[in-house]
């Protein structure tokens, strides 16, 4: 086996175990792929059985995930039942945990789907060359994704610019075996908080039933009480009426009633000393029952800062940190509303770069990510504060703008293709040209997305055509 192919071989390992700790089950399949990937002569119908096994453990992993978050979601909704109360409902909708899974996992099973393609005896396959560089940018991106969580230790922060310095085989392995670590280690940390949230949620849902129950104990007591004292009163009542019936000697009669008298007054009192301290258990009880439900909503909270955090990083880009597609749809339908209820006009713009496969083949891969994200960082900052640029994936950004009509949509884009224009960016102390053109569009009534962003996009066809570097207006 050449030194190259070994190098892609250990790559390869490093990367699959970036997918080991999730499910045993899926652990068992990978180690089959990798003992597939070692096999000599390397058999591509063997690796290609391992990897639809993988696949298909990984599809019911996702079934299991889904299941796990609705009887999670099942919980909380009968606490909201019950408290009446509207603040999970953002657990109804995306399930942010498991596309966060995803997004670590979908890239790598690309590049093993790649992998798969590959036969190094075949004439005409990929080169390994291209396969490390396409490798890298991937590692580079579920990296950055990952820092998106946060980097206190700054250990991802190293981690990327080892991967600027084009790694060669060996490295790529080193920095995937860390980034396996982090990924472990971070996982586990989640998990474990996540297991120490449920632990807490169970023992306060436990102390609440036993609130409950007691309360109705109490509350079943007082009203035996109430009916045993009702009874005897009524004795007594009966009695000194018998007694009146008797005695018509006034002066027994009278100290005979004092004495009936007597007894249901004390009656009474020990009857209202028993309700009183029915009542104080009751309102203890009612109060300890408060403090718990406070702690349950403040934790819930707590909670959904979380969830919506990693929400939020489901919606962005990890390479320029832009909303992505999912971001966009649901700013999109926000803006609609909007658009709709004020009667405004709502316009849409396709951003593409020029000539930008050329910043790839002349400077390889890792310049180009770096050229993109430094484009999403150039045209965001001439926005309004109210537009909303989004990276639907490869070099094309598109650009909601709010309350914008046709003419004015085209002297916004156009300020921000000046700008990128006067950009100066430089490779290696060499200046390099950098513009964009672009397709503006306002929304018609009615219009649907598809034809909407259809038009943007002719218009865009229209400005690439015409000699690039320009923005133009669709046909309304
Ligand atoms: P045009 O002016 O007609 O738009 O030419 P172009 O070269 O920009 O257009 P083309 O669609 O032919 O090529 C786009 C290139 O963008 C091809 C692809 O390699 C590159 N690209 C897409 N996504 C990424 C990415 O995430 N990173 C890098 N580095 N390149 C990307
Ligand atoms: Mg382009
Ligand atoms: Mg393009």
């Amino acid at each position: 086996m050449s030194e190259e192919l070994n190098g892609l071989n250990r790559g390869t390992t490093s990367l699959t175990l970036m997918l080991m700790g999730f499910d045993h089950a899926l652990d068992k399949k990978l180690v089959q792929l990798k003992a597939a990937l070692r096999e000599q002569p390397f058999h591509l119908d063997t690796f290609q059985d391992a990897m639809t096994q993988v696949e298909t453990v990984y599809d019911e992993l996702e079934g299991q995930t889904q299941h796990s978050i609705d009887t999670f979601r099942a919980l909380f909704q009968q606490l909201l039942d019950e408290q009446g109360q509207t603040i999970l409902s953002p657990l109804n909708k995306e399930t942010p945990l498991l596309t966060d899974l995803l997004s670590i996992a979908e890239p790598l099973a690309r590049h093993f789907r790649t992998l798969s393609r590959f036969d190094p005896a075949e004439p005409g396959s990929p080169d390994l060359e291209d396969v490390r560089k396409r490798l890298t940018v991937r590692f580079k991106a579920l990296i950055e994704t990952l820092m998106l969580m946060g980097d206190t230790s700054g250990t991802l922060t190293q981690l990327t610019s080892r991967l600027d310095e084009n790694p060669n085989w060996s490295m790529l392995d080193e920095l995937a075996q860390k980034t396996i670590h982090l990924l472990n280690d971070r996982l586990q940390e989640e998990k474990q908080q996540f297991e120490g949230y449920l632990s807490e949620l169970n023992a306060k849902l436990t102390r609440i039933q036993q609130i409950v129950e007691a309360d109705s104990t109490t509350l079943a007591e007082l009203k035996e009480l109430h009916a045993s004292f009702n009874d005897s009163i009524n004795a007594q009542m009966h009695e000194a009426r018998e007694k009146i019936d008797r005695h018509y000697q006034v002066e027994t009669l009278k100290s005979e009633l004092l004495t009936s008298l007597d007894s249901i007054a004390s009656r009474l009192e020990a009857y209202q000393s028993s309700y009183e301290s029915k009542l104080q258990t009751l309102q203890k009880s009612k109060a300890e029952m408060t403090a718990h439900v406070i702690d349950l909503e403040k934790e819930n909270r707590n909670l959904l800062t979380e969830l919506h955090k990693e929400r939020q990083l489901s919606m962005l880009d990890p390479l320029t940190g832009l909303p992505n597609r999912q971001g966009f749809d649901r700013r999109l339908s926000a803006e609609l509303a909007r658009a709709e209820r004020y009667d405004q006009a709502l316009s849409i713009a396709i951003i593409d770069i020029d000539f930008f496969k050329r910043i790839n083949d002349e400077f390889g891969h890792l310049v180009g990510d770096k050229v993109l994200k430094m484009m999403a960082k150039e045209m965001k900052r001439v926005c309004r504060e109210s537009d909303f640029l989004s990276r639907f994936g490869g070099e094309e950004f598109v650009l909601l703008l709010p309350q914008t009509t046709l003419e004015e949509g085209l002297t916004a884009v156009d300020k921000l293709r000046r700008h990128v224009e006067t950009r100066p960016f430089h490779y290696q102390n060499t200046p390099v040209n950098l513009t964009v053109s672009a397709g503006v569009a306002q929304r018609q009534v009615n219009e649907t997305l598809e034809s909407w962003l259809d038009r943007a996009d002719a218009a865009l066809y229209v400005s690439k055509r015409e000699g690039r570097n320009r923005v133009t207006k669709a046909n309304q």
